[in-house]
């Protein structure tokens, strides 16, 4: 009796490290694929040091904290158009509130036509 499937080895048949994943027969395991890819792309394997995790670490830092700026102005800008909004809200309603002048309605009789065009009188 066979199984139609590869039975599965717990050890990786390049390395023979034996991981978490259950290869199949003749699979190796992902690191080695990995180290496989970068082998096949360059001729060094891909080597990570301590002092390219701290590179890694102070450009994210330094990322991070123009995030953090670019968030803050994003956050003034929203602010800064609400306040407007409430500034233009409570100045419509203070219009309300504003006492009502009439307009004047007629020149009056006293006037003369001198007076209202600026005119001085000859006599
Ligand atoms: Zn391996």
């Amino acid at each position: 009796m066979s199984s139609p499937t590869p039975t599965p080895v717990d050890a990786c048949p390049r390395c023979g490290a034996v991981g978490p994943v259950r290869l199949y027969e003749g699979e190796v395991c992902a690191a080695c694929k990995s180290a496989a890819a970068w082998e096949s792309h360059s001729a060094t394997p891909l080597v990570i040091t301590r002092a390219d995790v701290d590179d890694a670490i102070a450009k994210r830092s330094g990322i991070e904290a123009r995030s953090r700026l670019m968030r803050a102005l994003r956050w003034a800008e929203g602010m800064l158009s609400l306040g407007l909004v409430v500034a233009c809200v409570v100045a419509f309603a203070l219009s309300w509130f504003l006492r009502e002048v009439p307009l004047r309605k007629t020149v009056g009789a006293a006037e003369t036509a001198g007076e209202t065009f600026g005119l001085e009188e000859a006599a």
